[in-house]
């Protein structure tokens, strides 16, 4: 399309199909100024994150025997799990869960659509329940706010708005130590705070970029995070359909929509017959104004509805003021309002409830069947086989543990349906705890039991009494 071709008339009620809300016509951020939201699912909002933020900041705090209760650290594949010890060995295990994971959040969004957005996201919580909540307290409400930004520099605005950046910016760092200390722990991130810049320099400028990461997010990109860049806000074409449960508006009970006529003395009918005309909508944009996405929800389901849940208060509200029921916006599906049936379980559903069931009982088993040490016995590179002065042939092994306990373990092996000998090099291994143990062991076995080349044997792997794993391996024969 050359410069000059005019841009397609797109009816004004249809604007909104090839529009975001956040853009204007030149292409320039709009910035949305949300009235303050007040009402039943507010409240239940806050409470709901003020559990969430208190586990969240207060998790990483938590020790298990030692251990922390999460720790995700990816630099040195160090994962740790309701406190227990998760060695790259155990890969798989955090793949499943994974896949469970993206599984759950997309068999959660077919029925009860974004949910998760509105109610458990981070993004939501803490930029409606924290940083708006902070901008409402210093900077007044939506016109306040729009005042104040249209204002000409004064002291009184100076003052809000550094105050404001401060608090925002001291947030941020709150947020990404917490964040940090979900990767390396809270004692490597209280040493970052403590000791010399010198002694933590990575450390500290991961500390830094986090901070300035979270300060950009809640300060400035706010719902450009869920309405452009969120990987599972983009999913929603395709997780949602018409038996989700989305926030949505009775439009039949609500178109016509219009203003409600009053009565005029005199003109008492008229107003009645111009009034039973209309649907319950009176056309207030209340709905709009407390938007964080500054969508108008009438216009049906769109990606950038974050199931924040403040229409539904704005518009009961109001509802309730004109004497009518509450529920115009609701949680409700699109086949729901069109029928008034209730249906969640669709096929799909159905699909994805069972392949979950399927990955989560996987999981429970290789859970319940993993072993507290990982043992792997190689033979030496180079090394073939000796034979021994009383005639028994010799195979050298590397060995590694891997202690998946926080206890201390002290190791010993045992042949399995074959005599032999275990002779350690040095002394036999003592497993550190959530780490791992590497020596040389050689393996004797008389020849009597032996085929010539290539032997299979087991060997029992014991801590005191307990048997903690088994290991294969093979071993050479003349
Ligand atoms: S449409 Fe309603 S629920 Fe969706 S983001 Fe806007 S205010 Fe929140
Ligand atoms: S708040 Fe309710 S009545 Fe007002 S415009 Fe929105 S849907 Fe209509």
């Amino acid at each position: 399309m050359s410069e000059n071709t005019p841009l397609p008339i797109v009816e004004e009620d249809d604007w909104y199909r090839d529009h975001l809300a956040t853009v204007d016509e030149h292409g320039k951020r709009v910035w949305i100024y949300p009235k303050k939201p007040k009402g039943k699912f507010t409240n239940y909002r806050t409470v709901v994150s003020v559990i969430l933020l208190v586990i969240l900041f207060g998790m990483p705090w938590i020790r298990v025997h030692g251990n922390p209760l999460f720790m995700f650290n990816i630099l040195e594949r160090k994962f740790i799990l309701f406190g227990s010890y998760f060695p790259p060995q155990d890969f798989h295990l955090f793949v499943l869960a994974m896949i469970i994971m993206v599984i759950f959040i997309a068999l959660f969004t077919v029925i009860y659509g974004r949910i998760f957005c509105g109610w458990i996201c981070p993004q939501t919580i803490f930029m409606e329940s924290v940083y708006r909540k902070i901008e409402y307290w210093i900077e007044g409400d939506s016109n306040a706010q729009r005042r104040l930004n249209n204002a000409p520099w004064t002291a009184s605005k100076f003052i809000k708005k550094f105050s404001k950046q401060v608090i925002f910016f001291s947030i941020a760092v709150l947020v990404a130590n917490t964040f940090l200390s979900y990767i390396i722990g809270t004692d490597q991130v209280l040493a970052i705070v403590k000791d010399p810049i010198s002694k933590h320099t990575q450390g500290f400028l991961a500390m830094i970029a986090f901070s300035f990461a979270f300060y950009g997010v809640f300060a400035f990109l706010r719902e450009q995070v869920c309405t452009t860049i969120c990987p599972y806000g983009r999913l929603q074409g395709v997780l949602l359909d018409k038996n989700s449960v989305v926030i949505t508006y009775d439009y039949l009970r609500g178109e016509p929509r219009g203003k409600i006529h009053k009565a005029v003395k005199g003109k008492e009918e008229e107003a009645a017959k111009m009034n039973a005309l209309l649907g319950d909508c009176i056309d207030c944009k209340m709905c709009i104004q407390v938007c964080p996405t500054g969508i108008d929800i009438r216009n049906g389901t769109q990606l950038e509805c974050v199931n924040c849940t403040a229409c539904i208060d704005a518009c009961d509200e109001v509802m309730t003021k004109v004497n009518r029921p509450t529920g115009l916006i609701r949680y409700d599906s699109e086949e729901g309002i069109r029928t008034g049936a209730k249906k969640i379980m669709t096929p799909r559903a159905i699909a994805y409830t069972s392949v979950l069931g399927v990955l989560v009982l996987l999981e429970i088993i290789l859970f319940a069947t993993r072993t507290q040490v990982e043992g792997l016995l190689l033979r030496t590179p180079g090394m073939l086989y000796q034979k021994t002065d009383d005639g028994y042939i010799s195979n050298l092994y590397n060995y590694q543990f891997v202690n998946k306990t926080s206890d201390t373990l002290a190791l010993e092996m045992e042949l399995i349906g074959i005599d032999g000998r275990i002779k350690w090099v040095g002394h036999a291994p003592i497993a550190i705890p959530n780490d791992v143990t590497e020596g040389a062991v050689f393996v004797e076995l008389p020849p009597s039991e032996l085929q010539t080349g290539k032997n299979k044997i087991t060997l029992r792997v014991r801590s005191g009494d307990r048997t903690v794993d088994q290991v294969k391996t093979s071993f050479l024969a003349p």
